[in-house]
């Protein structure tokens, strides 16, 4: 397969996309990103590594932070994990209250907003410094000592993160919190606000495609079953309510931000990351999206 090929065939093909969607500003620090912006890198299992355009640039990661606090807090406490948050695809926007009310303060999944606060409540209960327990988790994983927090948009989301605030307040109000939702806060935006690239991410991905092993160095980050499972939480709700139709479009595990990131893995073969900051109606690169249904087209391969 000649994914350098792909690639490129790709990101001519999605050249008429751009301006059609708009770039995250409810987080102030991500409206100046500029929208046309198009990165895309692909690690396969047997070494190999493709990329294209602005692959190399890094980008506020957002949530696709909650895959990798998930692997963190399950590597943590395991399947303790599913009496407080469920894993069910949300049918709800990701930042939603309504069904948190519902539910009983239990968010349906860690890919949604009110569960990622839970998991990040979960890793601020058993590590010292979760912060940085965090950020050497995605170094290692991403082979790249140059990850870092942007820490203005970390401000930037502190400082206007009002419902993020209120689903932490709610969660605390019905005990699904140990520390207070200050606190809480503070580490979600900061894993939301892990600065990395295409190139980065794909890497740091690569052990969800290889039965949860790491590239080199070789390190079982997630047992095979953790593994499976974390990719079947993406799958079912990596991409919030839109998640049904990038099964249909795509057919890979993946989890988006609203950064204008997706990341996504065809296991057995290989991790992809893909940026392209303007995004749909339901928070979703709209170019990152139409890249990967192209990707599966063209490859002939997806889970299904
Ligand atoms: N930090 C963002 C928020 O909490 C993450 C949302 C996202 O990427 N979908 O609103």
């Amino acid at each position: 397969m000649d994914y350098q090929q792909i690639l490129e065939e790709i990101s001519h093909h999605v050249r008429p996309m751009f301006g059609k969607g708009r770039v995250a500003d409810y987080i102030p620090a991500l409206a100046g990103v500029p929208g046309s912006k198009f990165g895309m890198a692909l690690h396969t299992l047997d070494g190999g590594f493709f990329h294209v355009g602005d692959a190399e640039e890094r980008f506020s990661i957002q949530s696709m932070s909650k895959v990798f606090a998930l692997n963190l807090a399950i590597s943590q406490i395991g399947d303790d994990l599913w009496k407080r948050v469920g894993r069910e695809p949300s049918g709800n926007a990701f930042n939603s209250l309504v069904q948190l009310e519902h539910e009983n303060g239990i968010p349906r999944n860690p890919m949604i907003n009110a569960g990622a606060l839970v998991v990040s409540d979960v890793l601020l209960s058993r590590f010292g410094d979760a912060r940085q327990t965090l950020l050497d988790y995605m170094r290692f994983l991403s082979a790249s000592q140059d990850v870092v927090f942007d820490t203005g948009v970390a401000q930037s989301e502190l400082e206007h993160g009002y419902r993020n605030l209120a689903l932490a307040s709610f969660l605390k109000s019905h005990g699904n919190l140990e520390n207070e939702p200050e606190a809480v806060l503070d580490l979600y935006c900061h894993q939301c606000a892990l600065a990395m690239s295409c190139d980065e991410l794909a890497r740091a991905a690569y052990h969800l495609a290889n039965g949860g092993v790491s590239a080199e160095p070789r390190e079982t980050i997630l047992t095979l079953s953790q593994a499976k499972r974390v990719n079947a939480v993406m799958m079912t709700c990596g991409l919030y309510d839109a998640v049904g139709e990038f099964a249909y479009r795509v057919g890979l595990p993946g989890k988006s931000g609203v950064g204008g990131g997706i990341m996504a893995v065809m296991p057995g073969e290989y991790s992809v990351a893909v940026w392209s900051p303007e995004l749909d109606a339901y928070g979703n690169s709209m170019v990152g999206g139409a890249a990967l249904e192209h990707l599966t087209t063209l490859t002939g391969r997806s889970v299904f």
